[in-house]
């Protein structure tokens, strides 16, 4: 006898002839023998409403109330839910994230989950009961019991959670497409099922906008090794799974506020080609990296800072061995590339060979924005000045001088408590097997990028900045650096700019305004019209060309990319919002991702 979750998204109840058309699959399942927790969330758009409704009344609502509004959506599916499940002579029981002891952080609205108490559901469970829960909801740790939500999308990790806290055998999620494809489907049409993802490459993807998952849900299953399963509720086909590797034993307390960091990284063979005033205008990358893939060279980070007049810095790193060669590819080009044919400013090529990277990885670094300060902050207080930035939900990666890189290495598994003889054999097993280089683009058109001119270029500067927006819960992505340097009273200045979620756009460039006052940068700007187009696959590293044809595809589409950063299994670019869509369909077909299987979408 198996112990499933199930859990089924708004769409798959959205209706009475839905719930019941559940009801009859869980029925189902129970019948062949398993014991089942199902998950449920609002019906259809109910909680869309409720937010509208809100509107109507405040302008601003206090995150406490609004967390007691929606979490009413989904008390009203495990109702319904139930009663069609006795009706069909099914026991059945209804349960609130409270009664059920999802216990969770104090903080309304992005609760995250602490524990879950199971000794009530397995009351039930072994009195032949189907146990339906509501999902999104849980019940603060503190005196005063308050009813919190775990964020948008969230059912999806209260199921999880339940699985992992019950050692279930699977955790099943159903939605109304068949599984997790190549990309969003209603973006572009020719979308496919894939049968498989590994968890690191699900956890980049659903932070990169494939909603189809969320993050936290990916996070736990990869952390417990929580079997995976999304599929249609619509269907009997197989849907998709997302595997995770052997797990090292960890508590079920502090569920998702316990360790993020497993592993701690340092890479000293590594070299550094920056190439300075190149024209910003589509084409210029896909020319750069189509000529040193030609020779076979693979490169490993790549960083597009913001532009500074009609010129852009590109700068990238690859393994020592071949800093002599794709330096000549980058001198060879630099002569072309002038913002003008007849400019004579051409493009500056410069080496530094005395870098080394470091990294941490784990999972969730973007939805918890104080790991990758707390990595700044650790570097700044050695004294450690980063000369470029890597931040991915699975990896955050910092270049400093060679120099530093033991030193850097030392401290930072100190801070993060990772024992550097363990993990080892983690960080070298992590992506073994086949993995296709591109396994599937994500479309995010939530974001903001927000860009702080001529920021002083010494120790610490980056921990201030993301320290301060950590604390205001601000999860941040793809920061970059300028490469150009310019003096400021005597002082080297670079501008940082990184993307937010657009909704925390303005609260970002409020406190950095703030803080500006102190440490003395140039202006604040925030842009909310651009889109972040991301690929992503574990069979990339060590294929190169992957980079080159991502950007080829923008450039044929004639999209200009404003920004481009890189982690191990990702490639993101920043471009204008208006060019989102055609250019997710423009790579999609690049990468031969599409297929002529339709994907059925419930209206
Ligand atoms: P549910 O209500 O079941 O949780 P969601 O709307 O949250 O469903 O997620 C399912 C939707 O995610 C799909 O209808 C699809 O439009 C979207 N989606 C985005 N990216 C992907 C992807 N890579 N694979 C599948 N669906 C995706
Ligand atoms: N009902 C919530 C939402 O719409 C939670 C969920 O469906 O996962 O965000
Ligand atoms: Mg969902």
């Amino acid at each position: 006898m198996a112990l499933v979750v199930q859990k089924y998204g708004g769409t798959s109840v959205g209706s009475v002839e839905r719930i019941q058309a559940v009801a009859n699959r869980v029925r189902k399942t129970a019948q062949q023998g398993n014991n089942l927790v199902v998950v449920v969330s609002a019906m259809g758009k109910t909680t869309d409403t409720l937010v509208k409704l809100a509107s109507e009344v405040s302008s601003n609502p206090c995150r406490r109330e609004m967390d007691m509004l929606l979490s009413t959506g989904e008390q009203v599916t495990i109702a319904l839910l139930s009663m069609a499940l006795q009706e069909l002579g099914q026991p059945a029981i209804s349960l609130t994230g409270a009664q059920v002891g999802i216990v969770t952080e104090a903080e309304h609205s992005r609760a995250r989950i602490l524990q879950i108490c199971t000794d009530r559901l397995e009351r039930h469970l072994n009195q032949g009961e189907v146990v339906v829960v509501a999902g999104f909801q849980g019940v603060s740790s503190t005196e005063d019991l308050e009813i919190t939500t775990l964020g948008r999308g969230g059912s999806d990790t209260s199921a999880v959670a339940l699985a992992a806290s019950l050692k279930a055998d699977r955790c099943e999620i159903y939605t109304d497409v068949p599984g997790i494809l190549t990309t969003d489907p209603r973006l572009v049409p020719s979308a496919q099922l894939m049968s498989e993802i590994t968890a690191d490459e699900m956890l980049e993807l659903a932070s990169l906008g494939a909603k189809v998952l969320h993050p936290r849900a990916v996070e736990i299953a990869r952390n417990y090794g929580m079997p995976l399963i999304v599929l249609s509720s619509w269907s009997d086909r197989p849907g998709t799974k997302v595997v995770s590797r052997l797990p090292q034993p960890r508590s079920l307390q502090g569920m998702e506020i316990a360790k993020a960091v497993d592993g701690v990284e340092i890479d000293r063979d590594q070299a550094k080609i920056a190439m300075l005033h190149v024209p910003d205008s589509p084409g210029v990358a896909a020319k750069l990296f189509g000529e040193i893939a030609n020779q076979n060279i693979d490169v490993d980070l790549i960083i597009q800072s913001i532009h500074e007049g009609n010129t852009n810095d590109i700068s990238f790193t690859v393994v020592n061995q071949v800093l002599k060669q794709a330096e000549a590819v980058a001198e060879a080009i630099a002569p072309s590339l002038r913002t003008h044919p007849a400019a004579s400013t051409e493009a500056e090529v410069m080496i530094d060979q005395e870098i080394a990277k470091v990294a941490i990885s784990g999972a969730g670094m973007i939805g918890r924005p104080g790991i990758a300060a707390k990595m700044f902050k650790t570097l700044a207080d050695a004294k450690i000045n980063i000369q470029m930035i890597s931040t991915s939900e699975v990896k955050v990666s910092c270049v400093v001088h060679e120099s530093e890189c033991d030193r850097a290495l030392h401290i930072l598994s100190q801070a993060f408590d990772v024992d550097l003889s363990s993990q080892k054999e983690i960080t070298a097993n992590r992506y073994q097997g086949e993995h296709p280089p591109v396994r599937g683009v994500a479309l995010d058109t939530n974001q903001a990028r927000i860009a702080i001119r001529q920021v002083p270029d010494v120790p610490g500067m980056a921990a201030q900045i993301f320290s301060l927006l950590a604390k205001k819960s601000i999860s941040v992505d793809a920061i970059i650096q300028s490469q150009r340097c310019h003096i400021i009273n005597n002082i080297p200045t670079r501008d940082i700019a990184f993307t937010v979620a657009q909704s925390d756009a303005d609260l970002a460039c409020e406190a950095i305004t703030e803080l500006n006052q102190k440490i003395g940068c140039g202006d604040v700007s925030g842009d909310k019209a651009i889109a972040k187009l991301s690929i992503v696959g574990a069979g990339m590293i060590g294929h190169p060309g992957v980079a080159a044809k991502f950007f080829a595809a923008l450039a044929q589409a004639q999209i200009n990319i404003q920004m481009i950063t890189t982690s191990e299994i990702k490639i993101s670019c920043v471009i204008d919002e208006a060019d989102g869509v055609k250019g997710l369909n423009a790579v999609h077909g690049a990468f031969g991702l599409g297929g002529d299987e339709k994907v059925n979408i419930p209206a």
